[in-house]
């Protein structure tokens, strides 16, 4: 039986087991130094912001090592640069990287689907003109504060359309390069189309952009002969909220938001209409759904303290916000809190408190 049909104590049980699997699999000797080569040949700092759909998984869909794409994720891959929590993590993050001597690509992500457009970007009523308009303006934001020349930063809009993990390159001009239609792999040949789509993008960006093109290029391949119908349709039954939820590395099982935006009711909403949704429709069952806070530490004492307490609070906001907006949902609500450090990226749970009568212990 497929994983998002079983009861809900399995699937949580599921979850966590991915969660230690996946720090185990972060933390080996092979893996860390798989990272540490990666970034000593490729050292464009990437940043994706992303949709929180599940289906949208970059690592996943371009073959790169996990820890190495930055993700920012949000409803609908709705963002602003003038948030101002987006807008410090943003800055921080260039700023890290321009220390240091690199450059940064911004993969500005929306997404669709090719064979239906009711598969589409839910953040956007499944319309993918609104969603790559939108994705244009963030584009007009990051010119407007890192340079439009994009020497430094490069903000790359990146289609992913999701039937096939596909993902549809545009350049400045309006060309677009679609990776599902390219059947050429090699080397050569992909970089001198590159170039021609991305004439001002810096060879150095370049080179580091064609491993996920390559990656990409090779997922699609392998995807067109597997049977993809489950994996398509929405059958999330996880709301994740804050940060640290890389270990998800299967789509469609949750609906990741970040803690970006000023007003974080609307995704949180949103993603418990998608859930409910999912129950009516009988893509899960209807025994329960799981909200999931996360937030990251890097040091134990007060980093770690401050993580537990941005998690708890995230926790208790997301869990008011659904009992209002969706009371009969919220009675299945079953509430995990959680802090990630970030050196093992191992998710640790915390204990809750006593009036917490949903929560999943
Ligand atoms: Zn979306």
């Amino acid at each position: 039986m497929a994983i998002h049909n079983r009861p809900i104590a399995e699937r949580i049980e599921w979850l966590i087991d991915l969660g230690r699997e996946h720090s185990k699999r972060f933390c080996t000797p092979e893996a860390q130094l798989a990272r540490r080569r990666y970034l000593a040949s490729h050292d464009t700092a990437l940043i994706a912001l992303k949709c929180m759909d599940g289906r949208i998984h970059l690592p996943y869909a371009t073959r790169t090592p996990p820890g190495i794409i930055r993700p920012f994720r949000n409803l609908g891959g709705i963002f602003d640069l003038g948030w101002p929590y987006l807008g410090e993590m943003l800055t921080d993050a260039v700023d890290t990287a321009v220390a240091d001597g690199r450059r940064v690509l911004i993969m500005i992500t929306y997404h669709y689907s090719r064979g239906a457009q009711s598969r589409g970007c839910a953040g956007f009523d499944c319309d993918l003109e609104s969603a790559y308009r939108h994705a244009r303006s963030i584009r007009d934001q990051v010119q407007s504060v890192y340079g439009d020349a994009h020497q430094t930063v490069y903000p790359l809009i990146c289609g992913f359309e999701t039937d096939l993990d596909a993902l549809v390159l545009h350049g400045p001009t309006g060309n677009v390069l679609d990776l599902a239609k390219q059947t050429v792999t090699d080397r050569d040949t992909l970089t001198s189309e590159l170039n021609s789509l991305l004439p001002d993008m810096p060879q150095q960006v370049l080179r580091d952009l064609l491993p996920l093109v390559e990656g990409n290029i090779r997922h699609v391949g392998e995807l067109r002969h597997r049977d993809r119908q489950l994996d398509i349709e929405h059958h999330e039954w996880v709301i994740c909220l804050g940060r640290g939820f890389d270990f998800l590395h299967v789509p469609n099982v949750a609906l990741i938001i970040g803690p970006y935006s000023p007003d974080l009711s609307h995704p949180i909403r949103q993603a418990a209409g998608i859930i409910r949704s999912n129950m009516e429709q009988e893509r899960i069952p209807d025994d329960g759904f799981l909200l999931l806070s996360s937030s990251p530490y890097d040091e134990h004492g007060a980093d770690r303290a401050r993580a537990t307490l941005k998690s708890r609070f995230l926790a208790e906001f997301a869990a008011q916000v659904i009992r209002d907006a969706e009371p009969e949902l919220s009675r299945r609500m079953i509430r995990r809190t959680a802090v990630l450090n970030w050196q093992t990226r191992r998710l640790e749970p915390l204990p809750d408190t006593p009036d917490r009568l949903h929560d999943f212990q």
